[in-house]
């Protein structure tokens, strides 16, 4: 490599690239491009990164992260939609023979076929990335139900969604994402990151999550997708009672209401609690009894 050139995520090659290409970065794609040697460096830090994982990243932009991901990784896999930035990727990129880019949505690629194809089995699988903020919700739902297990996943996104996948029952931001976040994986921000990092600038701060594989649950739902479906179920209506969003869920006949109480009263949950005050435990343990007595 060109020791001349600096790095892709230097304010000064970013700004160059954006300029010999006569790149305008699509607001609609959510294009942000991270130009801060030091917090791209962290970000690869965070996931631990060793030249033995393989790696996934969605929306390489430029290539800044890519660049930093590749001089640390196995190999790295990127998922981009937008095709004006291939070549400049082809360009920017060209020093590193363990990338590949995949010209597609993130949102309709097949991860486990992709991790397959291209990867060599035995090593780590790391998820990195810079989310386009306006999907992050999706793209993280989509990766959770792929049943990939990733051994890291470090994301950056808009600090107050990352404000609701680490919240305690019992907080404003306590909601359906943090409980089926915090049932896959344990979740924590890692570092914040202002929007002056960005070209162009954000109109939001953003943070970096860190999802490590959690430890074992003293209980497990029966099925996965059923507690999804229940807990997206039980916020529908927030400022409501359980017992309210309970017979949203599954109806107000008064056989199925008596049912409804019967089982409240076996898992010793009050009907007057508001969702956000069950914790992921609570959650678990209603979805099972409601399995039991056959209304799920
Ligand atoms: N990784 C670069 C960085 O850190 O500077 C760019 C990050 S920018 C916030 C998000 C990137 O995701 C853009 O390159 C955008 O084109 C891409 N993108 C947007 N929607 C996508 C989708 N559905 N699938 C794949 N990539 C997408």
């Amino acid at each position: 490599m060109n020791n001349d050139v600096p790095e892709i995520g230097s304010p000064a090659r970013t700004k160059a690239i954006l300029n010999r290409y006569r790149l305008v970065a699509k607001k609609s794609l959510g294009q942000n491009f991270l130009s801060d040697l030091n917090i791209l460096r962290n970000i690869v830090s965070a996931a631990d990164v060793t030249d033995n994982d393989n790696v996934i990243e969605i929306g390489p932009g430029i290539g800044a992260l890519t660049e930093q991901l590749a001089r640390r990784a196995r190999r790295v896999v990127a998922f981009e939609i937008d095709e004006n930035l291939l070549p400049v990727l082809d360009e920017t990129l060209m020093p590193y023979d363990n990338v590949k880019i995949i010209n597609q949505d993130i949102l309709k690629a097949n991860l486990p076929e992709v991790i397959q194809n291209e990867f060599e089995p035995g090593h780590p699988i790391k998820l990195v990335a810079n989310l386009p903020y306006y999907i992050t919700t999706p793209i993280l739902m989509g990766v959770l139900k792929s049943n990939v297990t990733f051994d890291q996943i470090v994301v950056m996104m808009q600090a107050e969604v990352a404000d609701r996948l680490v919240a305690e029952p019992g907080t404003k931001a306590y909601g359906s994402l943090s409980v089926v976040m915090q049932y896959r994986a344990h979740v924590e921000v890692a570092f914040n990151v202002p929007r002056t990092a960005f070209i162009p600038q954000p109109n939001v701060d953003s943070a970096i999550i860190r999802l490590t594989p959690r430890a074992a649950l003293p209980v497990e739902p029966y099925s996965d997708q059923a507690l999804y479906g229940f807990v997206k179920g039980c916020f529908a209506h927030r400022r409501k009672s359980l017992w309210n969003n309970l017979q949203g869920i599954f109806g107000k006949q008064p056989e199925v209401r008596e049912r409804i109480e019967a089982v409240l009263d076996k898992v010793e949950i009050s009907r007057q609690l508001r969702p956000e005050r069950l914790t992921l435990i609570n959650f678990i343990e209603l979805v099972n009894a409601f399995h039991a007595d056959g209304l799920m």
